[in-house]
């Protein structure tokens, strides 16, 4: 498998998804997004079921949302470094970690060239109100890992900023300074 893409062919794959309004990885669109983009970690469903709860299923390889205030942390203030539960890639770092008691795991960004962002064409802007930042067509902005493809969260707007509402059950926790 090519492991690699070039920065070129990554911006042509992108602009011509979202002219088409047809962009990136949902579902069975995450084994391979428009523009010949492939992640490195590709699982069957049965091989996701296996490894990941019921719950994890439907949102890492769903696109779900869990319930606020459900994961182990969304209250989380120890220092150290997030990862995908679907493949271990270190994903997101408590440095950037932003408290807003909502009851989902937020964060500023995620760790370089690791998340991707996409657009999820299951839910328009509606879903999630107000705050709920939109890409093209009025869908909504979604948090990816690079390496599996896995649904983490979504962008929203708190004020001036934009941040990764992420779902606590999407990410494994290693306690340590990054
Ligand atoms: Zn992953």
């Amino acid at each position: 498998m090519n492991k690699t893409m070039n920065r070129r062919q990554l911006l042509a794959g992108a602009a011509v998804g979202i002219a088409g309004a047809s962009a990136l990885p949902v579902k069975a669109e995450l084994v391979s997004a428009g523009g010949g983009y492939e992640f490195e970690v590709i699982r069957t469903d049965d091989e996701w079921r296996a490894m990941l709860s019921p719950e994890e299923f439907e949102i890492l390889r769903n696109g779900g949302t869990e319930t606020p205030k459900s994961s182990l942390w969304w209250e989380n203030t120890e220092a150290g470094t997030y990862s995908c539960k679907g493949c271990d890639l270190h994903v997101y770092e408590s440095e950037y970690q932003v408290q807003l008691g909502k009851g989902w795991v937020f964060f500023f960004h995620g760790i370089p060239n690791n998340v991707m962002l996409g657009i999820d064409k299951q839910r328009p802007s509606e879903y999630g109100g107000s705050g709920m930042v939109e890409g093209p067509a009025g869908h909504l902005i979604e948090s990816h890992c690079r390496r599996c493809g896995s649904h983490l969260g979504h962008v929203l707007q708190v004020g001036l900023f934009l941040v990764h509402c992420i779902n606590g059950a999407s990410l494994n926790f290693e306690p340590g300074s990054a």
